[in-house]
């Protein structure tokens, strides 16, 4: 497994985080008695676009999650958490930077950079980095968008917007529960900020994600994400996907999500 290395009194204790190089205002809790010591300090910083100040060198790295690995059951329980996170993200980071280890001068790109311009990137590492850059990029989004002490819907003007753009939350939830129903094999559902302002729902399949200009069938920026690729809930739900997304919605972090919805709407 990879480690991060960062422990709960080296980190920075700066109020927020980054998703894919991107600063959100932290609206998570604080660390909790008991959490798991792979968990990282709910207010350290995610800093996946990590310097090597000695040989220059770029690459992603895997960030400790801000919960305990048993903290979100029994919506989603401690082994395919620490799975999910310690064999498959670790994996997507691994073959990133593997994939652009020839390339220096793409290693200071950040994330979203690299997946907003696949098809300009050298033909060689494009499905490389479509396939595991989209993979490190919607699980930090994934882990981030999750709480223990989630749940509960959207407030402010977040809601506001739901409300404008869906007609309520119960509709936002009906419609991003049958979108991610209905993914074919694995992908993910998402709820993005368009260009124009506007919130949407989408999918897509594999590791694609909303950012990929040219390869998603609709683009934004995303600010909840769900995975239903069955690594994310076989070992508990085996083929009851709908029930994994019925309780995944208990641990749905609205406090994150609307950080991420004021940085994307601006
Ligand atoms: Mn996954």
């Amino acid at each position: 497994m990879e480690r991060s290395g960062m422990s709960t009194t080296d980190v920075t204790r700066r109020r927020f985080l980054t998703i894919g190089g991107m600063a959100v205002a932290a609206g998570l809790t604080g660390a909790r008695a008991g959490a798991d010591p792979m968990a990282r300090d709910p207010e350290a910083v995610i800093e996946p676009h990590i310097h090597d100040a000695a040989s220059g060198r770029t690459s992603f790295k895997l960030s400790n999650l801000p919960y305990g690995f048993s903290e979100l059951e029994p919506y989603i329980d401690s082994r395919t958490m620490e799975i999910h996170h310690g064999r498959h993200h670790a994996g997507y980071v691994r073959n990133l930077n593997g994939a652009l280890e020839p390339h220096s001068n793409l290693q200071e790109k950040s994330i979203e950079d690299l997946l907003h311009d696949i098809p300009g990137l050298p033909e060689d590492i494009q499905t490389a980095v479509r396939n595991n850059g989209g993979g490190h990029y919607n699980h930090d989004l994934f882990w981030n968008v999750m709480s223990p002490d989630g749940g509960g819907k959207p407030e402010g003007s977040l809601s506001d917007a739901v409300d404008r753009d869906f007609g309520g939350f119960e509709s936002l939830r009906d419609k991003f529960s049958g979108a991610a129903g209905t993914v074919f094999g694995s992908g993910w559902a998402w709820l993005i900020v368009k260009d124009d302002g506007h919130l949407a729902v989408t999918s897509t399949p594999n590791q694609d994600n909303p950012l990929m200009t040219g390869i998603a069938d609709v683009t934004g920026t995303p600010i909840l994400g769900l995975d239903v690729w069955e690594h994310a809930y076989y070992l508990h739900y085996q083929n009851r996907r709908a029930d994994y997304i019925e309780a995944w919605w208990n641990v749905v972090n609205w406090t994150q999500v609307q950080n991420l919805y004021e940085l994307a709407a601006g």
